[in-house]
C-alpha cells in the first residue's frame, strides 16, 4: 500500500471527473464543432486547431466552459468564410450553453462513498475552472452538505495547494488528495507534502495527461468506493 491511510484525517476531491462527469461533454461539444468544419477540415484537424487554441489562451482566459466558447469563437473563425460566420458563431453559443447547463453527473458511488467518509474525515472539494461554473455544477450535485470546505482555483499548482493545507489548519501527510488527474490532482499535492489516490478516467483531457511512474507513491482506485476499505 503506497499510502499511510492511518494519517489521512483530510480527505479532498478534485470534482470534474472526479465526483462527476465533466470531459466526455467536452468531447461531444468538440464533435459538434468539427461538424462546422465540415468540408473545409477532417474532424481531427479542427479539433487539433481548437485544441491549439486553447492551449494559447490558457494563460489569459483560463478552465472552464466560458473560456472554451470563445477558443470554439476564435477558432472557428480561421476555418470558416466570412459569410458563415456569424451562423458559425450562434451555433458555437449554443454548444458552450449546453455544455454549462448540462446536467450533473454523479460518478458511480460518489455519493455513498462521501456519507460514509463525512464526519469521520475532514471533507474539501478543490477545483480549478470559471467560478460561476463550479459553484453551479456543486450546488446542482447535491453533495455539497456532505463537504466541509470547498475550494476554487485557477491553477492546481504545489503553492495553490500548500495553501490550502494552511487555510484548513492541515499538516500535509494528513491531507489525502483524490483526483482524475496525475499533472493537477496527484503530483503537484504530492509535492506539496499530501499522499494522492489516483482515479483514471477514460475520457481524460490531452492538457492533463502525464505519464504514469512504474512505482507510483499513491493510491491508484478504480471507482470512488474504492476508497473506503483503505480509510474506514
Ligand atoms: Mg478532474
Amino acid at each position: 500500500m503506497p499510502i499511510h491511510a492511518a494519517n489521512v484525517r483530510y480527505v479532498c476531491f478534485d470534482a470534474d471527473d472526479t465526483l462527476w462527469k465533466n470531459e466526455e461533454f467536452y468531447r461531444q461539444a468538440e464533435q459538434q464543432f468539427a461538424r462546422l468544419a465540415a468540408g473545409r477540415m477532417p474532424p481531427a484537424q479542427a479539433i487539433e486547431a481548437l485544441f491549439n487554441t486553447e492551449m494559447d489562451n490558457l494563460a489569459v482566459f483560463g478552465y472552464g466552459a466560458k473560456s472554451f466558447m470563445l477558443s470554439m469563437v476564435q477558432t472557428a473563425l480561421q476555418i470558416v468564410p466570412p459569410e458563415q460566420a456569424a451562423p458559425a458563431v450562434q451555433k458555437i453559443l449554443r454548444i458552450g450553453r449546453e455544455l454549462i447547463l448540462h446536467p450533473v453527473e454523479l460518478l458511480p458511488g460518489v455519493r455513498s462513498t462521501l456519507e460514509k467518509l463525512a464526519g469521520k474525515y475532514h471533507l474539501s472539494v478543490i477545483t480549478k475552472g470559471d467560478l460561476l461554473d463550479q459553484e453551479r455544477k456543486l450546488k446542482n450535485s447535491g453533495l455539497l452538505p456532505l463537504f466541509n470546505h470547498v475550494e476554487i482555483v485557477s491553477e492546481k499548482t504545489p503553492a495553490a495547494y500548500r495553501a490550502l493545507f494552511v487555510r484548513l489548519g492541515a499538516k500535509p501527510a494528513e491531507v489525502l488528495m483524490v483526483g482524475n488527474s496525475l499533472k493537477s490532482d496527484v503530483f503537484p499535492a504530492m509535492e506539496a507534502g499530501a499522499q494522492a489516490a489516483y482515479l483514471p478516467c477514460a475520457c481524460n483531457w490531452k492538457h492533463e495527461e502525464s505519464d504514469e511512474p512504474e512505482q507510483p507513491a499513491y493510491l491508484k482506485i478504480a471507482a470512488l468506493p474504492d476508497l473506503l476499505p483503505v480509510l474506514l
